[in-house]
C-alpha cells in the first residue's frame, strides 16, 4: 500500500458518552502512544494512561489505551485504541492533538476498512457484511450481513473460481497438445464441459432466489394506497406508532410519499404512505399521483385501503391486500376473509400486522441467500452466461473460444470477490461508510 499515513477516527458514536474510542491505524501508532502515554502499553492489552498533548504537555485525559501491532490487526497495519472519557471537550482535544502529530490525520469513510481489503485481511465480500452490518436495523439484515462477513459468498464465489480455473488449466493444455495434433481432443472436452456445467448450475441456483438477499437489505416495501381520506396517514401513523405522517381532513394533504422502517419481528419493512390516488387539477397533487404509481409498481406489498369496501383493484400491484379501514364506523362489511382495521380503536391492526409479516417473510425468507447485492447479480449472471458458452459448445467449437469464455466467467467471479477492479467497487462501496470503520 502507498498510503503511508497513519488515519484516525473516533470509532465509537458522537455526543456524550460515558467512553469515547479513537482507533487509529498506521506506522506512527508506536510513536503515538509513546509520546501522548508514556511507557509503551503491552500489546493487545488495555492500560491505564495520563494522556498529555505531546506539544505542550497538558493533561488531555486519563483513559485506556490499547496497541495492537500489525499484521494480524483488523487493517492489517499496527493499530490502536484510545478509550477516553466521552466529553467533547476531551474528544476534540485528543483529535486536535492527533491531526498535528507528524504522519497522522483524520481518516475519510470507510479508511479502516478499506486498508484491511487492500491489505489482504478480508476480501471485497467481507467489506461489504461490515457495512452491511453497521446499516442493519433489525435482526433478520444482521444474521445476513454476519454471514457475509463470515465469508459466505466470498468462499462460494472462490470454490467456483477455483473450478473455473481448473477448466481453463484443461482447456489451454488441450491447445497446446491440439497444436501438436495428438491427443484426443474430445474427450478433454467432455471432462471440461461437464465441470465447467455444473458449475453454470450452480451460480444459476444461488441466483434463482427472488433476490431475498437484496431485499432482505432494502426492506420488504409496503405502500398504502387508496383514495384521499381512506385514512393512510392515519393506519401508517397507528403502524409505525409515530407521528410520521401529517393527517389531516382535507383530501389530498398526503402529497409526497413518506416512509417509515418497521421492524416486525425481525424482519425489515418499509411502509410507504402515498398522496391518494384521485382524478386532480392540482400540478403538486398530480406530481405526488405520478409517485405514486411509481411506488405502487415497485412495492412488493400493496396495501388498498378503502373505507366503503368498493375500491377498485390496481392492475400494476405485485401483491394485493384489501383492507376496510374505519372499521368503528361500521358500514359495509368487507368482502370474505378480508381485513378490516380501526386505526382509532385498534382494531385489527395485530391481524393486519400479522398478514404482512407473513408475506414478508415469504418473500424475504430466512435470508439463507448468499446473493446480497444487484453488483453480486450482475457479475454472477455474466459468469454464468459465459459458463453457458462452455456447456453448449459441441466437441467442434474452437478451443480457444472455450478457454476465453472460462477466463471470462473466472473474471466476473474475480470481480465479486475483489480480485479484479477492487479499487472502483471500494470507492463506491465507501461513499456510504461511516467514518471510523
Ligand atoms: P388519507 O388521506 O388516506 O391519508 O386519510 P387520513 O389518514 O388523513 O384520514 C382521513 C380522515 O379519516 C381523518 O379525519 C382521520 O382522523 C379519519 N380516520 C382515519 N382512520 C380512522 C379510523 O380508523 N376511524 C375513524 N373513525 N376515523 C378515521
Amino acid at each position: 500500500m502507498d498510503d503511508q499515513s497513519t488515519i484516525f477516527a473516533p470509532a465509537s458514536g458522537f455526543g456524550r458518552a460515558a467512553v469515547a474510542v479513537i482507533r487509529l491505524s498506521g506506522p506512527a501508532c508506536a510513536a503515538v502512544l509513546a509520546a501522548f502515554g508514556g511507557t509503551p502499553p503491552p500489546p493487545r492489552r488495555l492500560a491505564l494512561r495520563t494522556l498529555r498533548d505531546p506539544r505542550d504537555g497538558a493533561v488531555l485525559d486519563r483513559a485506556l489505551v490499547c496497541w495492537m501491532p500489525g499484521p494480524d490487526t483488523f487493517s492489517g497495519e499496527d493499530m490502536a485504541e484510545l478509550h477516553l472519557h466521552g466529553g467533547a471537550a476531551v474528544r476534540a482535544g485528543v483529535i486536535r492533538a492527533l491531526t498535528d502529530f507528524p504522519g497522522c490525520r483524520p481518516a475519510e469513510a470507510g479508511a479502516f476498512t478499506r486498508r484491511a481489503v487492500l491489505n489482504g485481511r478480508m476480501d471485497l465480500t467481507e467489506a461489504e457484511g461490515v457495512a452491511d452490518l453497521i446499516e442493519a436495523e433489525t435482526a433478520a439484515q444482521a444474521r445476513q450481513a454476519l454471514r457475509q462477513l463470515d465469508g459466505a459468498l466470498g468462499r462460494q464465489v472462490e470454490a467456483w473460481r477455483e473450478e473455473i480455473l481448473t477448466c481453463l488449466a484443461g482447456a489451454e493444455a488441450a491447445l497446446d497438445f491440439s497444436d501438436e495434433g495428438d491427443v484426443d481432443e474430445a474427450g478433454l472436452d467432455r471432462a471440461l464441459t461437464g465441470r465447467a456445467t455444473a458449475v453454470r448450475d450452480a451460480v444459476a441456483a444461488a441466483l434463482a432466489d427472488g433476490r431475498r438477499g437484496e431485499r432482505l437489505r432494502e426492506g420488504y416495501t409496503v405502500v398504502l394506497a387508496g383514495a384521499p381520506n381512506a385514512g393512510k396517514s392515519t393506519l401508517l401513523n397507528a403502524l409505525s406508532r409515530r407521528d410520521a405522517a401529517i393527517v389531516s381532513d382535507r383530501p389530498g394533504t398526503t402529497r409526497d410519499v413518506i416512509e417509515v422502517r418497521l421492524d416486525l419481528g425481525g424482519l425489515p419493512v418499509l411502509l410507504v404512505d402515498t398522496a391518494g390516488l384521485r382524478a386532480t387539477e392540482d400540478a403538486l397533487e398530480a406530481e405526488g399521483i405520478a409517485r405514486t404509481r411509481r411506488r405502487i409498481a415497485q412495492a412488493d406489498l400493496v396495501l388498498l385501503l378503502d373505507a366503503e369496501g368498493a375500491a377498485e383493484a390496481l392492475p400494476e400491484a405485485a401483491d394485493l391486500l384489501r383492507v376496510r379501514t374505519k372499521a368503528d364506523l361500521g358500514g359495509a362489511a368487507g368482502e370474505a376473509g378480508g381485513l378490516a382495521v380501526s386505526a382509532l380503536t385498534g382494531a385489527g391492526m395485530e391481524a393486519l400486522l400479522a398478514a404482512v409479516r407473513a408475506r414478508a417473510e415469504a418473500a424475504l425468507g430466512a435470508g439463507e441467500g448468499i446473493v446480497t447485492r444487484e453488483r453480486h447479480r450482475e457479475a454472477l449472471a455474466r459468469c454464468a452466461a459465459h459458463l453457458d458458452r462452455v456447456a453448449r459448445a459441441g466437441a467442434e467449437a474452437p478451443p480457444e473460444l472455450v478457454a476465453e469464455d472460462l477466463r471470462l466467467a473466472a473474471r466476473a467471479l474475480g470481480e465479486v470477490s475483489g480480485r479484479v477492479g477492487v479499487e472502483a467497487v471500494l470507492d463506491r462501496l465507501f461513499s456510504s461508510f461511516c467514518i471510523g470503520k
